[in-house]
């Protein structure tokens, strides 16, 4: 692996999203006395409830999820298709809102937020990959890296710094092994090199934490084992936290832990 990915690299907030300003609610729940930074989760959620509304029929999803992601784990999301796995990433990346329950972030609250601080804390904070990796076809492979600073920094502040988000894209690319394919379209890569082109895009603003919906969904057994081993690596050797949804156990099985979605609430392996 590169060392090129390097906090140090940008000068990004990471001290929190409290850096956020006022939008950014500290969460009641931590109102008593403060906790050594060292035990405060990464991630958590408390009661977590969702369901869908179908018409009249209100479907139930998650019925009160209770876990927590500690700082430098890779934790594994299994369950069986419909189960939830789904549901419960996009609400802790903030794409969704919980119906009722609690998320925290770094020990602050972050499912009550207004759009535009999760925006934000998404932009500067949560790095997303997908099991049909949502590249732009009409970009090339660097292209497609270099969207996150253009959409956080606008076009004036991306363009005075165009040099340096190309260099860290180009050693992102690197470090995933596709330093051969900056040029190519997605309809130019094979799956396992769009899948590793999205998670160059998804370390390009220096993530605290991966959230990864199906990473290997789409790949055959080796091409998965490929991007299941950058992802370890990732987490070894740069302590990158992650949280990764699988139907998969032996995807899962290679996670430091395993949280198992059953009729709507977690059961910890
Ligand atoms: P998983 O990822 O574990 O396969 P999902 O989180 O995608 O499961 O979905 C959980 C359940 O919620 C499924 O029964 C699914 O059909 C339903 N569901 C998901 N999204 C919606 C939606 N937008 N509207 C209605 N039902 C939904
Ligand atoms: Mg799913």
């Amino acid at each position: 692996m590169s060392s090129s990915v390097d906090s140090r690299t940008f000068d990004t907030p990471t001290s929190g999203i409290s850096t956020g300003g006022p939008h950014f609610i500290a969460s009641e729940s931590n109102s008593s006395a403060p906790r050594p930074a060292s035990t405060i989760p990464l991630l958590a959620a408390t009661d977590l409830k969702k369901g869908y509304r179908k018409g009249k029929l209100e479907i139930p999803v998650l019925r009160g999820v209770d876990f927590a992601i500690q700082p430098g784990k890779f934790t594994a999301i299994v369950g069986q298709s419909g189960s939830g796995k789904s549901t419960l990433l996009h609400l802790l990346g903030t794409l969704d809102a919980p119906d009722a329950g609690e998320i925290t972030f770094e020990g602050n609250r972050i499912d009550n937020i207004p759009q535009i601080s999760r925006d934000i804390l998404r932009n500067r904070h949560f790095g997303m990959i997908f099991q049909f990796y949502h590249l732009l076809p009409e970009l090339t492979a660097l292209e497609n890296v270099l969207i996150p600073p253009m959409i956080a920094e606008g076009v004036i502040r991306y363009w005075f710094n165009r040099a340096r988000y190309r260099k860290r894209a180009e050693s992102l690319l690197e470090t995933v092994g596709l330093s051969h394919r900056l040029n190519h379209r997605p309809r130019e890569l094979s799956g396992g090199e769009m899948q590793r082109t999205a998670i160059a895009r998804a370390l390009m603003s220096d993530p605290k934490i991966l959230l990864a919906d199906e990473p290997t969904g789409n790949l055959d057994r080796q091409t998965g084992q490929e991007v299941m081993s950058i992802l370890r690596s990732l987490n070894q050797e740069q302590n990158l936290t992650i949280v990764m949804v699988t139907h998969d156990m032996t995807i899962a099985k290679q996670a430091d832990s395993i949280v198992r979605l059953v009729e709507g609430r977690v059961e910890q392996q």
